[in-house]
């Protein structure tokens, strides 16, 4: 196995925003040097970062030069396209691997690989025209759920299809991108594991995470959730499975549906720290991000145990519609954690910071850390 990059070494990171952040705010407590590259300036990783190389993903000499100033590359985002992954892997350690990039980015691919390897999924079929769609509809019935096959995140490309009336407009509405048909999954509650994989195949899970959406959109993340000990110690071993079978070197998030028969259904996989782990920045012994570095260094893993229950709640752009958001009123919580990304511009919908809560229980976690994002509404004048 190759020596480990140690601090002192500089981390290359592909992608530039809230994750790459907190990910290079780990690195450099460790005393390890950032170099991110972005397709934009002023980034919220470029910001915290030592160098910030401002150039597109499909400028290959500006990747490779990229590549040659770092000691080992890995990303926060995983639709980079994988001629950038492959041209810089021709010159120093990617982490995880391109392939594990290529199968997760894009969701048939996904989706065929877990049904490869026998992990449980919703049932889903490929889409490519009208009349694909209104017979996967036949087969799969009312609701379900159409998705772009690429680059879909938070939602963004997916249409709920109640009726047969709305089949077309959904479909026209992806603008002739590949697509997938899934059936609608009436869930009792959505979970997703945490977990990363060493350079030695040593693995380590942070439990399973209960999270709750708003308009697709992740809005509270709990931990440890509130699901039977069967369920939970299945939830643990299909992330473990799923980051042996990718040979993932890194963080992976899975994120899954339980069924009101107890039953676990894989959504969908994230190669990397996920948003409904940041609450193991405040909660955990080693972060999401510490541990991430730990593993594309090569390095032993940290300790994942949770020393408080916590609650995170995302804290979208939306908050500021009435203006700059409280931050005294919230961080009047004294068990309230309040992270910003440096995004200057709040729009609807996008994730511009977001607060843990820590509490003796769970439940009264979620309700601190709710308290605190409602108190950072500016009163009506
Ligand atoms: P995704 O981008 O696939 O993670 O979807 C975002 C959110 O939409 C999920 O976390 C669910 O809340 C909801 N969703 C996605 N797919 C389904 C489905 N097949 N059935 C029910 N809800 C879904």
């Amino acid at each position: 196995m190759s020596a480990p990059i140690l601090p002192g070494a500089t981390i290359g990171v592909l992608g530039s925003g809230q994750l790459g952040r907190m990910l290079a705010l780990a690195a450099r407590r460790m005393g390890y040097r950032v170099h991110v590259y972005s397709p934009e300036a002023d980034s919220p990783t470029g910001q915290v970062a030592d160098r910030e190389t401002v150039a597109s993903y499909n400028d290959l000499d500006a990747v490779r030069a990229f590549a040659r100033a770092v000691d080992v590359i890995t990303f926060e985002f995983e639709n980079v396209p994988s001629v950038a992954v492959d041209a810089a892997a021709e010159l120093v350690p990617v982490r995880p691997r391109g392939t594990v990039l290529y199968t997760t980015q894009n969701r048939l691919r996904e989706k065929i690989w877990l049904d490869q390897h026998a992990f449980p999924l919703t049932p889903s079929i490929p889409v490519r025209s009208t009349e694909d769609l209104l017979s996967a509809l036949r087969r799969l019935g009312y609701p379900a759920v159409l998705k772009t096959a690429g680059y879909g995140y938070d939602g963004k490309g997916q249409a709920l299809i109640a009726r047969p009336a709305d089949a077309a407009p959904a479909l026209a509405a992806l603008g002739g991108q590949d697509a997938i048909l899934e059936a609608y999954v009436a869930f009792e509650r959505e979970v997703s594991v945490v977990a990363a994989r060493g350079l030695d195949g040593s693995f380590a899970h942070y439990g399973v995470v209960e999270n709750a959406h708003h308009q697709h959109i992740l809005d509270l993340s709990t931990a440890p959730a509130a699901v039977a000990p069967a369920i939970a110690r299945r939830a643990e071993a299909i992330a473990r499975e799923v980051l042996a079978a990718l040979d993932v070197v890194g963080v992976l998030c899975v994120e899954m549906f339980v069924t009101v028969d107890g039953e676990l259904l894989v959504n969908e996989l994230a190669p990397r720290p996920h948003n409904s782990g940041h609450f193991t920045v405040d909660a955990c012994v080693t972060s999401q991000f510490e541990q991430q570095l730990r593993a594309v260094c090569g390095l032993p893993l940290g300790s994942t145990e949770q020393l408080r229950p916590a609650t995170m709640a995302n804290l979208l752009g939306d908050l500021w519609q009435a203006g700059e958001p409280n931050w005294a009123a919230a961080c009047a919580f004294p068990e309230v954690k309040l992270h910003l990304y440096g995004k200057r511009q709040a729009r609807r919908g996008r994730k511009m910071g977001h607060l843990t809560a820590l509490a003796a229980t769970p439940a009264e976690a979620a309700e601190r850390a709710q308290a605190a994002r409602a108190a950072l509404i500016p009163a009506a004048p």
